[in-house]
């Protein structure tokens, strides 16, 4: 079936409706023209075709109709590509004739199988499509060659299931999964749960043919997890960005949404950035205090607890800092009684630290005093909230102080 310009140069052919074989000109070779030869492979006639007598094995053709009645007898046997008498002036239809209803033809130029000039070439319309993709699902060399593709929606929380399924399914197929899910049910459509109670995080499902996969789906389990992040220590002035390209790198499976907070005495969050709040500017006032910077995020299935993602300033006291902060249950506090006399004014003092837990109206909770070492907080009778640890040395006049989330 070959293709021809208005100069009758010939730019492509394919051998036969359907075809196994086709070429096209290499002066055209990234053109609609490729689109229209591969086209008669996959069992698409011309639009004008019985319309205009054609060479190439249909005994059967006939001219298609005007208003479409026998559309699916003759012409090119698709009844919602319009008549085509194959009478063009490179895009334009130029023709007056009539058919034999007397009705003026009215020819679509940017079909891909028309024979207006191929630079009009834009489209397939759907009847069209469906017969290519018939024309590759009956035919076994090519069958193959479709992937599935895997719907189903993500994340699963705890104890819930989802249905995932697979379009182009054939009986060979099979399913496979990441250890922290679960799988029943067969064919194109199964019911996917996480693996046990504590299943959570990334994970995933494939469709898979005689070993090799030949389609995936990221799925989260669960509401996000806290991640670790090294602290950062944020200067003076400084401006920062923390954002979510740290959190996960698969789109389909990233939290929703975050919140930012900053436990600190005056700093503030200058600027949450995005939609969901993906990221955040920070900038360290020139106050020279230590901070911690937080991040909550969010799915459907809920949010995480608070992950600690900066460490921002320099603490001046050398006690280290209290851990595990957000905590639970014991609350460590080191200090360093060597390395705080060695910052004194004056040197050889002997310092005794009295160490004090309050929360945020002032009231004084817990309350140790010690030469050095280690000492332990039980919070674990405290509601969830911010609370402030003042270690006085007995020298400085104000405290070293470390702002502690209590989470349960
Ligand atoms: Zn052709």
């Amino acid at each position: 079936m070959g293709t021809s310009t208005n100069t009758d140069n010939v730019l492509g052919s394919a051998s036969s409706i359907p075809s196994t074989a086709m070429w096209v000109h290499g002066s055209v070779y990234n053109t609609s023209v490729l689109s229209h030869e591969l086209g008669h492979c996959l069992g698409l006639y011309h639009t004008h075709h019985g319309t205009v007598f054609e060479t190439g094995g249909d005994p059967n053709q006939c001219a298609e109709l005007v208003n479409g009645s026998n559309s699916t007898t003759c012409g090119d046997y698709i009844s919602d590509t319009p008549a085509d008498p194959n009478l063009w002036n490179v895009c334009r239809y130029n023709g007056f004739i009539t058919d034999a209803n007397g009705q003026t033809y009215n020819p679509s130029s940017n079909n891909y199988m028309a024979y207006s000039d191929y630079s009009c070439w834009t489209t397939f319309i759907s009847a069209q499509s469906q017969r290519m993709r018939d024309f590759i699902a009956n035919t076994s060399i090519l069958k193959n060659a479709i992937v599935p593709v895997i719907s189903g929606s993500t994340p699963i929380c705890s104890g819930s299931t989802k249905t995932f399924s697979a379009t182009d399914w054939q009986s060979s197929y099979y399913w496979g999964n990441s250890s922290n899910l679960s799988i029943s049910g067969s064919g194109s459509s199964v019911t996917v749960s996480p693996a046990s109670s504590s299943s959570s995080g990334v994970g995933w499902v494939t469709v898979n043919n005689g070993g090799q996969v030949l389609a995936r789906l990221n799925v989260y389990i669960g509401k996000p997890l806290s991640s670790d992040y090294d602290p950062y220590l944020l200067m003076k002035n400084q401006t920062i960005t923390w954002g979510e390209a740290n959190w996960l790198q698969y789109d389909n499976i990233k939290p929703t949404s975050y919140d930012w907070v900053i436990y600190d005495y005056g700093w503030s969050i200058v600027n949450r950035i995005g939609s969901n709040y993906e990221s955040v500017i920070i900038t360290a006032p020139s106050k020279y205090d230590g901070t911690y910077v937080y991040v909550r995020a969010y799915n459907s299935c809920g949010y995480n607890s608070l992950s600690l993602v900066g460490h921002a300033g320099a603490f001046k006291s050398p006690s280290s800092s209290p851990y595990p902060n957000p905590v639970s249950d014991i609350l460590n506090i080191e200090i360093d009684a060597d390395a705080a006399q060695s910052l004194l004014p004056v040197k050889g003092a002997s310092l005794t630290f009295d160490v004090r837990l309050y929360d945020g109206l002032g009231n004084l909770l817990r309350q140790q005093s010690t030469k050095g070492g280690s000492l332990q907080f039980n919070v674990s009778s405290l509601p969830d909230g911010i609370y402030y640890l003042h270690i006085y040395d007995g020298v400085n006049s104000s405290p070293e102080m470390h702002q502690i989330l209590v989470e349960h």
